[in-house]
């Protein structure tokens, strides 16, 4: 991992010098090339930080490209749910480009490789053009229509335009060399022929070219100088400069590869999250538990959070799988600072306060925030009946456990000293309610004789507070690399990831509580409205993640530090 520093990454030094020696004119122009053929995720946000801030720092520009050159996959919601997620993170991209607007140049283009002798039509079948790549080890052979004449190619390549021949009749191939150790320098394929309709140019083309074709010329035609990806298309490379140096084209940009985004106990895959869609092992693509940038959103992730986590993980050039507790402090940071507070009851239990007057109800003022003086106050009511939390309460606690049980006086949050002094019980034994008496000399929560009371804990106030539905969120995955042992993604899928809570109480204090406006339920975590599944009258939360780490705490209870500790030796220096 390198954390941005003064110097940047890699990336950063490279385009930095073709700055200063003033390649391209010293412009800098960079993309974000995504296939609508799904929605973002997280490791999307890598690429899109990484091309925009570039394009930022250097005073350029970065273009957002969607990448349709195959109609079978891609949808206008993909499309407009991409749109949406860069602008929320916080880029401007003016108008979005299209790499299907370029069909009739890159059309020409393959027609340039066809009269140049560097393109012909293979009429082998798809098992055949398997047949005849060979392998990692053994070399291809060369298609028997390799050497079709100029004008037979140029005869067919337009028939093949025209819709004379069905899908998988003829190929548009590059003429490479069927011998090169690199495979996607073997003849690769440039057009093939599909019937089908393209969400922007329609039944206009019945041919359409390949990725590889359509990419780097996408590039070349939008002048971009830094083409940025990661690191599978490494081996595209050549084939990226073998287009671009047989043709006749505006620029040739520079590809440079950096490791791609992975995150421990979820996957960052647009494939791979479509499976557990698909099979319903998660409620949609926004589900609030998947890596995908409408979950995230929907969980209550702030973009400022996914930035800052973006900036600290940095740009390299080895894959490597960054601890999902990471990011969630990087949330929680944010949120810590922005998130007013409330006070909300998940498990609820019952407290009556006998000597308070029944039919009292007050106001108490309490901070928006217990450092920001700016973030104000609000009134919360107080009456006889207060809802607590079960886990505030234990009837034979230890020692330490510094909330409710008998006889113990613990201060309510805002509110007074109380003691309790009696529970009530159903018949199979589970305490139901807690009996209480106040001190009404303790208003605001500090007893005037100076006694000292520990525990400090949150309430509702039953009479005036609003019934709402909780969904907890854990871990999507058991397990910290969800493909172990080459296991199948969803024997590894946690089930306990979602908990859904039916009986909340949560303070009524500042009106509609709102999608995206995260707020912390004092002692418990940061929580936001799911808009999605809530109805008037009947919201539903989301627990956005909790105040602290408890995965961190499990890692150290199940791998606790070593107790004969080596002495220290002093560290190698690192190799850079
Ligand atoms: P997926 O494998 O999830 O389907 P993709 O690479 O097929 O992703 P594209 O739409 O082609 O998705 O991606 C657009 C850009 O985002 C590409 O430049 C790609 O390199 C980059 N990208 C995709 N996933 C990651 C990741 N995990 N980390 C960094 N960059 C990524
Ligand atoms: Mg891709």
């Amino acid at each position: 991992m390198e954390a941005e520093n003064s110097k940047g990454h890699f990336i950063e030094t490279i385009i930095k010098e073709d700055v200063e020696n003033n390649k391209n004119d010293g412009q800098v122009v960079t993309r974000f090339p995504p296939e609508p053929n799904g929605y973002l995720h997280i490791g999307h946000a890598k690429s899109i930080c990484l091309n925009f801030k570039m394009a930022q720092k250097f005073n350029g520009r970065c273009n957002l490209r969607f990448d349709d050159s195959n109609p079978a996959k891609e949808k206008q919601v993909y499309i407009d749910s991409i749109e949406s997620a860069v602008k929320w993170l916080g880029f401007e991209y003016g108008t979005p480009f299209y790499a299907s607007d370029y069909f009739d140049r890159l059309y020409e283009f393959a027609v340039e490789l066809i009269q140049k002798g560097k393109a012909y039509v293979c009429s082998l079948s798809a098992d055949q053009t398997r047949e005849y790549r060979g392998t990692l080890t053994e070399p291809g052979k060369n298609s028997p229509y390799r050497d079709r004449s100029v004008e037979e190619n140029q005869d067919l390549f337009t028939r093949m335009k025209n819709g004379e021949f069905d899908e998988g009749e003829h190929i548009l191939r590059a003429k490479i060399d069927m011998s090169s150790p690199n495979m996607n320098l073997r003849d690769p394929i440039l057009y093939r022929v599909k019937k089908a309709s393209h969400p922007r140019t329609g039944d206009k083309w019945c041919i359409y070219p390949m990725y590889d074709f359509t990419h780097c010329l996408s590039d070349s035609l939008e002048g971009v100088t830094h083409s940025l990806c990661s690191l599978e298309f490494e081996d595209h490379r050549p084939l990226y400069d073998w287009t671009l140096d047989e043709l006749d084209t505006p620029c040739h940009p520079q590809q440079i590869e950096f490791a791609r985004m992975n995150i421990n106990y979820t996957v960052l895959s647009k494939r791979k999250l479509q499976r557990l869609v698909e099979k319903d092992h998660v409620q949609g693509w926004d589900d609030p538990r998947l890596p995908t940038l409408e979950g995230m959103r929907r969980r209550g992730y702030t973009s400022e959070s996914i930035k800052k986590f973006c900036d600290i993980i940095g740009v390299s050039k080895k894959d490597s799988r960054i601890d999902m507790g990471l990011l969630e402090s990087c949330l929680r940071d944010d949120l810590n600072e922005k998130a007013p507070r409330v006070m909300a009851v998940l498990k609820p239990l019952k407290v009556t306060i006998i000597n308070y007057p029944d039919d009292l109800t007050e106001e108490l003022m309490a901070k928006n925030h217990p450092q920001k003086e700016e973030m104000g106050t609000r009134s919360i009511t107080f009456s006889k009946e207060i809802w607590v939390e079960q886990d505030d309460f234990m009837e034979d606690p230890p020692k330490k456990f510094f909330r409710l049980g008998p006889g113990r006086e613990v201060r309510l949050r805002y509110a007074y000293l109380v003691t309790c002094t009696d529970v009530i019980k159903d018949e199979d034994g589970t305490v139901i309610e807690l009996i209480c008496t106040y001190d009404p000399e303790t208003k605001g929560g500090n007893a005037p004789d100076g006694r000292k009371v520990k525990g400090t804990i949150h309430w509702v106030n039953a009479n005036d507070c609003i019934d709402t539905k909780v969904k907890l969120y854990d871990r999507l995955f058991k397990d910290e690399n969800p493909e172990k042992d080459k296991r199948d993604l969803v024997e590894n899928l946690n089930p306990d990831s979602l908990q859904l809570l039916e009986n909340c109480k949560l303070e009524k204090c500042r009106g509609e509580l709102e999608a995206e406006h995260v707020v912390q339920f004092e002692r418990l975590g940061y929580f936001c409205l799911d808009a999605k599944e809530s109805t008037k009258g009947a919201p539903v939360i989301n627990r956005t993640v909790t105040l602290r780490d408890a995965w961190a705490k499990l890692a150290k209870k199940n791998n606790p530090p070593r107790k004969n500790k080596q002495p220290k030796r002093k560290k190698r220096p690192q190799q850079k």
